[in-house]
C-alpha cells in the first residue's frame, strides 16, 4: 500500500467508479481497467468538498493545473508540467460564413508541447502514475499520443515503452527518440501494437504500468480540462455545439465530465452543449454504431484514413462515447478524406490557421451538419483543432516554382 503525500484541498479526487458495473475502487492504489468488469474506470471528485470559487481559478496561471481541485494528483510538488493548458479559443468569422455557422470557434490545441492535445493527457497521467509509484509505462499510439508521454516521461525520469503503427506521423518517431523513449515500430495498426503492448506486459512485474488509451483513468481527466477551459473561456457559459474528432474518444468523453462537474459545482448553468462526433468514412466505427442504435461499436475492418489520430477501429470507451453523445441530443457523422483536405487548405486560406487533419474534419462536418439542418446559423459551435498542422507535412502538396539566383520574380 502505498502513502501518497497530498496536499490538504489540492485534489478533490475521492474514488475511482466503474461506469459499467457501478462498483467503486479505492483511488490511491493503482488501477488499470475495472477488475471486477474489465471496463475502463472514471476519477470521481467529493465536489461538495470544493470551496474555491471559479474567480479564484480564474486569477491563478495560465496553464491547465489551475483546475487542480477537479484533477487526479494529490499535491503540487508531484505535477510534471512543461507548460501546458490554456490555448486560444479563437474566432473563426470568415471560415464560419463560408460554412454558413458564423459563430464558429476553434480551440486551437497545435499550441501545446509536442503539438497535440495529448500533451493534456500525458501531463496528468505521468504526473498521477508516478505518485502511484510506477516506474515502467507502456503504451501502443496512433504517434501523437506516444511523443506526449515520451516527453512527459522524460521530464519525470520515467522508462516508457511505445508501440507505434509503421505509419503513423514521422515526426513522432524523431519527438520518442529525442526524448528517450524505447520505440518499437509494428507493421500494423494500433490495435495490433495495442495487442503486442499488452502482451509483452502479461505477466511481467508490477511496476509496469499499462497506459494505453483508458487502460487507466487519469489520461482522461488532462483531457477533460478542454472542457474546463472552452468554459471558462466563453466567460463561465458554454456553447451550443462542441464538434469533436474521435478515435479513441477520450477527448469527447473527457469534455462531457469536465461540463457535467463544472454544472455540478454550480460554475455553469443551462443544457450541455450538443456533442458531434467526428470520424473519417475510412474508420467510422461509432458513427455506424451510432446510426445503428447500438451500444458500442463493432471493429472497423481495413481502417484507413490521412487523420491518423483518428484511425482508431475499436475504441475502448465507445459505449462512453456514444452515452455522451446521446445525452446531450448530438450526433456523429463520417466525413470524406478528400474534403478534410480541401477543407484542411480553406482554414488556412481564410483563417491563417494550418490545421491537423484531425481538426479539418471538423469543419467539414459541420459544413454537412449545417447544410442538412442540423446546425443553425446562429448555432454558436466549436472546433478542436486537436493538434498542429506543421507536424503532418505531408498533407498539403508544395508546387511552386524556384526561381533561378539570378532571377527575375515576374509578377
Ligand atoms: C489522438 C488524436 C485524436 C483523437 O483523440 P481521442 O480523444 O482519442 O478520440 C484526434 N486528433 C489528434 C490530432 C489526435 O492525436
Ligand atoms: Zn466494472
Amino acid at each position: 500500500m502505498l502513502s501518497i503525500e497530498s496536499a490538504a484541498g489540492w485534489s478533490a479526487l475521492d474514488h475511482l467508479e466503474c461506469p459499467r458495473c457501478g462498483r467503486t475502487h479505492d483511488a490511491f492504489v493503482r488501477h488499470g481497467l475495472c477488475p471486477a468488469c474489465g471496463s475502463p474506470l472514471l476519477a470521481r471528485y467529493d465536489l461538495g468538498a470544493v470551496t474555491t470559487t471559479r474567480e479564484q481559478v480564474s486569477r491563478r496561471a495560465p496553464d491547465l493545473w489551475r483546475y487542480h481541485e477537479l484533477l487526479p494528483v494529490s499535491a503540487p510538488e508531484h505535477v510534471v508540467t512543461l507548460g501546458e493548458g490554456m490555448t486560444p479559443l479563437l474566432p473563426a468569422p470568415r471560415l464560419g460564413a463560408e460554412i454558413g455557422v458564423p459563430g464558429l470557434l476553434v480551440k486551437d490545441e497545435g499550441a501545446l508541447p509536442t503539438g497535440s492535445f495529448k500533451a493534456r493527457g500525458a501531463a496528468v497521467g505521468v504526473s498521477r502514475a508516478l505518485e502511484l509509484g510506477a516506474t515502467r509505462l507502456a503504451m501502443p499510439t496512433n504517434g501523437n499520443a506516444g511523443a506526449a508521454w515520451a516527453a512527459y516521461a522524460a521530464r519525470a525520469g520515467l522508462h516508457l515503452l511505445v508501440g507505434m503503427p509503421v505509419g503513423a506521423p514521422t515526426i513522432t518517431r524523431a519527438e520518442c527518440v529525442v526524448t528517450g523513449a524505447d520505440l518499437r515500430l509494428v507493421d500494423g495498426l494500433i490495435s495490433d501494437a495495442g495487442r503486442l503492448v499488452a502482451s509483452a506486459l502479461a505477466g511481467s512485474p508490477d511496476d509496469w504500468f499499462d497506459v494505453a488509451t483508458l487502460k487507466e483513468p487519469y489520461r482522461i481527466e488532462g483531457k477533460k480540462t478542454m472542457g474546463f477551459e472552452i468554459a471558462e473561456q466563453l466567460g463561465w457559459r458554454m456553447p451550443d455545439v462542441v464538434v469533436y474528432p474521435t478515435g479513441g474518444g477520450v477527448g469527447l468523453i473527457g469534455i462531457y465530465k469536465a461540463l457535467t462537474e463544472l454544472v455540478e459545482l454550480g460554475w455553469v448553468s443551462g443544457p450541455l452543449p450538443r456533442l458531434v462526433s467526428v470520424q473519417s468514412t475510412g474508420c467510422a466505427p461509432i458513427v455506424r454504431a451510432f446510426e445503428a442504435g447500438a451500444a458500442e461499436s463493432e471493429p472497423w475492418e481495413d481502417a484507413m484514413t490521412a487523420a491518423f489520430g483518428i484511425n482508431v477501429p475499436k475504441a475502448l470507451g465507445d459505449f462512453l462515447v456514444l452515452e455522451a453523445v446521446r445525452a446531450t441530443d448530438g450526433t456523429a457523422v463520417a466525413v470524406d478524406d478528400e474534403d478534410i483536405l480541401a477543407d484542411l487548405a480553406l482554414a488556412g486560406r481564410l483563417e491563417g490557421m494550418f490545421l491537423c487533419p484531425e481538426g479539418a474534419a471538423t469543419v467539414t462536418a459541420v459544413r454537412r451538419l449545417r447544410r442538412d439542418g442540423w446546425l443553425g446559423a446562429d448555432d454558436e459551435v466549436v472546433l478542436l483543432n486537436t493538434g498542429a498542422g506543421v507536424i503532418y507535412p505531408g498533407t498539403v502538396a508544395v508546387d511552386v516554382p524556384t526561381v533561378g539566383r539570378d532571377g527575375p520574380i515576374r509578377l
